[in-house]
Protein backbone atom coordinates (compact mmCIF):
# COMPACT_ATOMS: atom_id res chain seq x y z
CA UNK A 1 0.00 0.00 0.00
CA UNK A 2 3.05 2.29 0.96
CA UNK A 3 6.00 1.86 -0.36
CA UNK A 4 9.46 3.96 -0.49
CA UNK A 5 12.19 2.72 -2.12
CA UNK A 6 15.94 3.88 -2.35
CA UNK A 7 14.59 7.35 -0.81
CA UNK A 8 17.22 10.23 -0.55
CA UNK A 9 16.80 13.63 0.97
CA UNK A 10 18.94 16.11 1.44
CA UNK A 11 18.31 20.26 2.22
CA UNK A 12 21.68 21.32 0.98
CA UNK A 13 24.89 19.81 2.20
CA UNK A 14 22.58 18.32 4.52
CA UNK A 15 21.73 14.22 3.90
CA UNK A 16 18.71 13.72 6.13
CA UNK A 17 17.26 10.45 3.97
CA UNK A 18 20.37 8.55 3.25
CA UNK A 19 18.43 5.31 1.13
CA UNK A 20 15.03 4.59 2.72
CA UNK A 21 13.81 1.34 1.87
CA UNK A 22 10.02 0.45 3.86
CA UNK A 23 6.93 -1.42 2.84
CA UNK A 24 3.66 -0.90 4.64
CA UNK A 25 1.02 -3.21 3.53
CA UNK A 26 -2.43 -2.44 3.37
CA UNK A 27 -4.73 -2.71 6.86
CA UNK A 28 -0.74 -2.60 8.36
CA UNK A 29 0.04 -0.21 11.39
CA UNK A 30 3.60 0.75 11.17
CA UNK A 31 5.41 3.04 13.72
CA UNK A 32 8.32 5.02 13.42
CA UNK A 33 10.82 6.05 16.12
CA UNK A 34 14.32 7.43 16.53
CA UNK A 35 16.02 10.51 18.15
CA UNK A 36 15.18 13.85 17.37
CA UNK A 37 16.99 15.01 14.28
CA UNK A 38 17.12 11.08 12.67
CA UNK A 39 14.39 12.50 9.78
CA UNK A 40 11.15 10.57 10.88
CA UNK A 41 9.36 13.67 9.94
CA UNK A 42 11.30 14.19 6.53
CA UNK A 43 10.34 10.44 5.62
CA UNK A 44 6.66 11.12 6.73
CA UNK A 45 6.82 14.44 4.56
CA UNK A 46 8.29 12.40 1.28
CA UNK A 47 5.51 10.05 1.51
CA UNK A 48 2.69 12.51 0.88
CA UNK A 49 5.50 14.78 -1.13
CA UNK A 50 5.34 17.76 1.54
CA UNK A 51 9.13 17.29 0.70
CA UNK A 52 10.72 16.26 -2.20
CA UNK A 53 12.52 13.51 -2.67
CA UNK A 54 16.13 14.03 -3.89
CA UNK A 55 16.25 10.60 -5.11
CA UNK A 56 14.21 7.41 -5.08
CA UNK A 57 10.68 6.77 -5.35
CA UNK A 58 7.37 6.59 -3.34
CA UNK A 59 4.38 4.42 -4.19
CA UNK A 60 0.85 4.52 -2.40
CA UNK A 61 -1.85 2.57 -3.41
CA UNK A 62 0.26 1.62 -6.56
CA UNK A 63 0.34 4.67 -8.07
CA UNK A 64 4.46 6.62 -8.19
CA UNK A 65 4.36 9.40 -6.24
CA UNK A 66 7.58 10.71 -7.40
CA UNK A 67 6.28 10.17 -11.09
CA UNK A 68 6.57 13.26 -12.35
CA UNK A 69 3.72 13.14 -14.46
CA UNK A 70 1.73 11.80 -11.42
CA UNK A 71 -1.66 13.83 -10.65
CA UNK A 72 -0.15 15.49 -7.57
CA UNK A 73 -3.40 16.67 -5.83
CA UNK A 74 -5.22 13.45 -6.52
CA UNK A 75 -2.67 11.35 -5.14
CA UNK A 76 -2.23 13.79 -1.62
CA UNK A 77 -6.23 13.37 -1.41
CA UNK A 78 -5.52 9.62 -0.86
CA UNK A 79 -3.61 10.47 1.96
CA UNK A 80 -4.39 11.94 5.27
CA UNK A 81 -1.90 13.38 7.82
CA UNK A 82 -2.37 14.66 11.04
CA UNK A 83 0.65 16.63 12.65
CA UNK A 84 1.48 17.66 16.14
CA UNK A 85 -0.07 21.09 16.09
CA UNK A 86 -3.61 20.53 14.70
CA UNK A 87 -3.97 23.56 12.52
CA UNK A 88 -7.71 24.24 13.05
CA UNK A 89 -9.24 27.22 11.51
CA UNK A 90 -9.94 29.30 14.81
CA UNK A 91 -12.93 31.41 12.84
CA UNK A 92 -14.67 28.29 11.37
CA UNK A 93 -16.69 25.63 14.06
CA UNK A 94 -16.07 22.39 14.05
CA UNK A 95 -18.19 20.78 11.61
CA UNK A 96 -17.30 24.07 9.44
CA UNK A 97 -13.60 23.14 10.06
CA UNK A 98 -15.00 19.28 8.34
CA UNK A 99 -16.72 19.98 5.76
CA UNK A 100 -14.64 22.95 3.88
CA UNK A 101 -11.75 21.13 2.61
CA UNK A 102 -14.51 18.39 1.72
CA UNK A 103 -16.48 21.00 -0.20
CA UNK A 104 -13.80 22.66 -1.89
CA UNK A 105 -10.94 19.91 -2.63
CA UNK A 106 -14.00 17.10 -3.47
CA UNK A 107 -16.70 19.72 -4.63
CA UNK A 108 -19.18 17.59 -2.17
CA UNK A 109 -21.89 19.50 -1.97
CA UNK A 110 -23.27 21.12 1.53
CA UNK A 111 -25.50 18.08 2.67
CA UNK A 112 -22.88 15.47 1.68
CA UNK A 113 -20.16 16.99 3.45
CA UNK A 114 -22.31 17.50 6.62
CA UNK A 115 -23.12 14.22 6.43
CA UNK A 116 -19.37 12.91 6.44
CA UNK A 117 -18.38 15.43 9.13
CA UNK A 118 -21.10 14.17 11.17
CA UNK A 119 -20.02 10.51 10.75
CA UNK A 120 -16.67 11.40 11.45
CA UNK A 121 -17.55 13.44 14.59
CA UNK A 122 -19.63 10.59 15.86
CA UNK A 123 -16.35 8.36 15.00
CA UNK A 124 -13.95 10.46 17.19
CA UNK A 125 -16.62 10.56 19.82
CA UNK A 126 -17.17 14.71 19.75
CA UNK A 127 -20.64 15.00 18.06
CA UNK A 128 -21.66 17.02 21.28
CA UNK A 129 -19.20 19.76 20.04
CA UNK A 130 -19.98 20.23 16.01
CA UNK A 131 -21.06 23.60 16.85
CA UNK A 132 -17.97 24.85 19.20
CA UNK A 133 -15.16 26.77 17.71
CA UNK A 134 -12.30 25.37 18.46
CA UNK A 135 -10.56 27.89 21.29
CA UNK A 136 -13.29 25.89 23.39
CA UNK A 137 -11.95 22.58 23.03
CA UNK A 138 -8.80 20.98 24.96
CA UNK A 139 -5.63 20.34 22.91
CA UNK A 140 -7.06 17.09 22.97
CA UNK A 141 -10.43 17.12 21.57
CA UNK A 142 -8.58 19.61 18.91
CA UNK A 143 -6.65 16.66 17.58
CA UNK A 144 -9.26 14.45 17.66
CA UNK A 145 -10.85 17.26 15.18
CA UNK A 146 -7.96 16.95 12.95
CA UNK A 147 -8.10 13.45 12.79
CA UNK A 148 -11.97 13.95 11.64
CA UNK A 149 -11.48 15.95 9.52
CA UNK A 150 -8.89 14.17 7.54
CA UNK A 151 -10.85 11.08 7.99
CA UNK A 152 -13.68 13.29 6.07
CA UNK A 153 -11.57 13.09 2.98
CA UNK A 154 -11.73 9.90 2.41
CA UNK A 155 -7.80 8.58 2.73
CA UNK A 156 -6.83 5.15 1.61
CA UNK A 157 -4.04 5.75 4.47
CA UNK A 158 -2.92 7.90 6.99
CA UNK A 159 -0.01 9.44 8.76
CA UNK A 160 0.49 10.57 11.87
CA UNK A 161 3.62 12.54 13.35
CA UNK A 162 3.78 12.74 16.68
CA UNK A 163 0.36 13.74 17.37
CA UNK A 164 0.48 13.61 21.15
CA UNK A 165 3.57 15.44 21.48
CA UNK A 166 1.78 18.35 22.38
CA UNK A 167 -0.48 17.79 24.62
CA UNK A 168 -0.83 17.52 28.43
CA UNK A 169 -0.10 14.16 29.71
CA UNK A 170 -4.29 13.18 30.38
CA UNK A 171 -5.41 14.64 27.34
CA UNK A 172 -2.90 11.75 25.42
CA UNK A 173 -5.16 8.93 25.72
CA UNK A 174 -8.44 10.00 24.25
CA UNK A 175 -6.01 10.98 21.16
CA UNK A 176 -4.57 7.41 21.06
CA UNK A 177 -8.28 5.67 21.68
CA UNK A 178 -8.97 7.17 17.83
CA UNK A 179 -5.89 5.64 16.72
CA UNK A 180 -6.52 2.69 17.90
CA UNK A 181 -10.14 1.90 16.68
CA UNK A 182 -8.61 3.27 13.17
CA UNK A 183 -5.95 0.83 13.57
CA UNK A 184 -8.85 -1.88 14.39
CA UNK A 185 -10.99 -1.27 11.26
CA UNK A 186 -8.34 -1.45 9.57
CA UNK A 187 -6.45 1.88 8.16
CA UNK A 188 -3.18 1.46 6.80
CA UNK A 189 -1.08 3.61 9.45
CA UNK A 190 2.38 5.29 9.18
CA UNK A 191 2.68 6.90 13.22
CA UNK A 192 5.83 8.56 14.58
CA UNK A 193 5.68 8.65 18.06
CA UNK A 194 7.08 8.11 21.45
CA UNK A 195 4.27 6.29 22.36
CA UNK A 196 6.09 3.37 23.30
CA UNK A 197 2.75 1.37 25.01
CA UNK A 198 1.02 2.37 21.87
CA UNK A 199 3.91 0.84 19.70
CA UNK A 200 4.07 -1.93 21.62
CA UNK A 201 0.18 -2.74 21.58
CA UNK A 202 -0.85 -1.36 18.21
CA UNK A 203 1.65 -1.63 15.80
CA UNK A 204 2.35 -4.74 13.36
CA UNK A 205 5.59 -3.30 12.77
CA UNK A 206 8.42 -0.93 14.31
CA UNK A 207 10.91 0.83 12.39
CA UNK A 208 13.64 2.49 14.37
CA UNK A 209 15.62 5.48 12.31
CA UNK A 210 18.61 6.97 13.29
CA UNK A 211 20.85 9.26 11.16
CA UNK A 212 19.01 9.08 8.28
CA UNK A 213 18.63 5.13 7.86
CA UNK A 214 16.55 2.68 9.12
CA UNK A 215 18.35 0.58 12.07
CA UNK A 216 15.75 -2.36 12.82
CA UNK A 217 12.28 -2.72 11.66
CA UNK A 218 10.31 -5.67 12.88
CA UNK A 219 7.38 -6.62 15.02
CA UNK A 220 7.13 -4.69 18.61
CA UNK A 221 8.70 -7.61 20.50
CA UNK A 222 11.56 -7.86 18.27
CA UNK A 223 12.46 -4.18 18.20
CA UNK A 224 11.37 -2.53 21.81
CA UNK A 225 11.04 -6.21 23.46
CA UNK A 226 14.29 -7.58 22.12
CA UNK A 227 16.76 -4.92 20.10
CA UNK A 228 19.45 -6.26 17.78
CA UNK A 229 21.30 -3.10 17.60
CA UNK A 230 23.32 -1.40 20.17
CA UNK A 231 21.64 1.88 18.85
CA UNK A 232 18.11 0.84 19.17
CA UNK A 233 19.02 -0.40 22.65
CA UNK A 234 20.75 2.95 23.77
CA UNK A 235 17.75 5.21 22.38
CA UNK A 236 15.09 2.91 23.97
CA UNK A 237 17.02 2.87 27.06
CA UNK A 238 16.97 6.41 26.93
CA UNK A 239 12.68 6.76 26.72
CA UNK A 240 12.34 4.95 30.30
P1 LIG B 1 12.16 15.23 15.82
O1 LIG B 1 12.07 13.96 16.64
O2 LIG B 1 12.87 16.30 16.57
O3 LIG B 1 10.85 15.66 15.27
P2 LIG B 1 12.86 14.13 13.22
O4 LIG B 1 13.38 12.74 13.32
O5 LIG B 1 11.44 14.30 12.83
O6 LIG B 1 13.15 14.87 14.60
P3 LIG B 1 13.40 15.79 10.94
O7 LIG B 1 12.45 16.86 11.31
O8 LIG B 1 13.02 14.89 9.82
O9 LIG B 1 13.79 14.89 12.20
O10 LIG B 1 14.78 16.52 10.64
C1 LIG B 1 15.94 15.81 10.24
C2 LIG B 1 16.99 16.81 9.84
O11 LIG B 1 16.56 17.53 8.70
C3 LIG B 1 17.33 17.87 10.89
O12 LIG B 1 18.72 18.03 10.89
C4 LIG B 1 16.64 19.10 10.38
O13 LIG B 1 17.33 20.25 10.77
C5 LIG B 1 16.67 18.92 8.88
N1 LIG B 1 15.53 19.57 8.20
C6 LIG B 1 14.24 19.18 8.30
N2 LIG B 1 13.44 19.95 7.54
C7 LIG B 1 14.26 20.88 6.96
C8 LIG B 1 14.04 21.96 6.05
N3 LIG B 1 12.82 22.25 5.59
N4 LIG B 1 15.11 22.68 5.67
C9 LIG B 1 16.35 22.37 6.11
N5 LIG B 1 16.62 21.37 6.95
C10 LIG B 1 15.60 20.61 7.38
MG1 LIG C 1 9.79 15.18 13.70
Amino acid sequence: EIEVRGLHKSFGDNEVLRGIDLEIEQGEVVCVIGPSGSGKSTLLRCVNLLEEPTKGQVFVGGTELTDPDVDIDAVRRRIGMVFQQFNLFPHLTVTENLTLPQRRVLKRDKATAAKVAAENLERVGLSEKANAYPASLSGGQQQRVAIARSLSMGPEVMLFDEPTSALDPELVGDVLGVMRMLANEGMTMMVVTHEMTFAREVADRVVFMDGGVVVEDGTPAQVIGDPAHERTRHFLSRLI
